[in-house]
This record gives C-alpha cells, structure tokens and sequence, in this order.
C-alpha cells in the first residue's frame, strides 16, 4: 500500500542550486509528489518543527540554519515511503552516508546535510499538516 512521508530540500541544497537535480532523483526513484512549495521558515516556525530536538546541543545551529533561507517542502507518496525516503536520503552524517545517496551527493555536513525525511508514518502526517492545507495536497 502505498503511504506519504515528508521531506524537505533544505536551505543549503537550495542555496547551491541543486532542488532541481533532488527533485529529478526523487521522481526517478518512484515517488509522486503529492505536495511541493518554496518556503522560507521563521526561526519561530524552525523552532516549533524541530521541537523534539529542543533539548540537544545543536538545536540553536539547527533552527537557525533551517530559518537562513528558502527551502522546499514535500509531500511524497510511494509504497513504504517513510523508509523509502530515508533510503534515497542516506546517513544524517554525510561522512556515512551510502553511495548513490542525496546526502552523500549534495551534504556538507552533519548539521547542512541536504534534506529532511520523516522517521515515522505518525509523523508524517504531524509534518505534513505542519507546512500544507488540505487544498496544497493533490
Ligand atoms: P535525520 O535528519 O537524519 O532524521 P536527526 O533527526 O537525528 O537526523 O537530526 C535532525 C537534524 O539535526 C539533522 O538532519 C541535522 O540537520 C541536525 N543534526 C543532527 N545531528 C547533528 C549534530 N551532531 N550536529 C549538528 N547538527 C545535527
Ligand atoms: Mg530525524
């Protein structure tokens, strides 16, 4: 059965121009996109996504990174596609992550490391109501 994860080209990969090359192997690996904008955070709207992350050191270097400039956010359908998209996106650390991997293509590191998935279906759901109105999913 097919399920949604969300995902978000962050600010570093927009910055150098690659969103376009991302979204390509995104479609190249399967997925429909169900839901796509440009958006650019707030560090408020930074801060509230990455909540569960309020208590780790890099928290502050997080949010303002996600807030420093435009991003684009994703509502991606695939079969199993929370682990799909971890798949495509590879390790949180660059320096770890499998070759023919987003990260390992487009990182720099740990903290600007590309793109965001989802880590499970539930929150899914909780990101993707986060960014998009009901009217924004197709
Ligand atoms: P993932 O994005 O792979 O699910 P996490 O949920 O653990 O990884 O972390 C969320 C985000 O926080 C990462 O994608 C990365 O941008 C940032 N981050 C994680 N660990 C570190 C770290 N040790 N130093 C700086 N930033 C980090
Ligand atoms: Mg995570």
């Amino acid at each position: 059965m097919s399920t949604l994860t969300f995902g978000i080209i962050k600010p570093d990969a927009v910055r150098a121009g690659n969103q376009g090359k991302i979204v390509d192997r995104i479609l190249a690996a399967g997925f429909n996109i169900r839901g796509m904008k440009l958006i650019h955070q707030t560090r408020k709207q930074a801060e509230g996504f990455y909540a569960v992350h309020a208590e780790r050191p890099f928290f502050g270097e997080l949010t303002e990174f996600m807030s420093s400039g435009p991003c684009v956010v994703l509502a991606l359908e695939k079969e199993n596609a929370v682990p799909a998209w971890r798949e495509l996106m590879g390790a949180t650390n660059p320096a770890e992550a499998a070759e023919g991997t987003l990260r390992k293509e487009f990182a720099a590191s740990i903290g600007e490391n590309a793109v965001h998935g989802s880590d499970s279906e539930e929150n899914a759901a909780i990101e993707i109501a986060y960014f998009f109105s009901k009217l924004e999913l197709v």
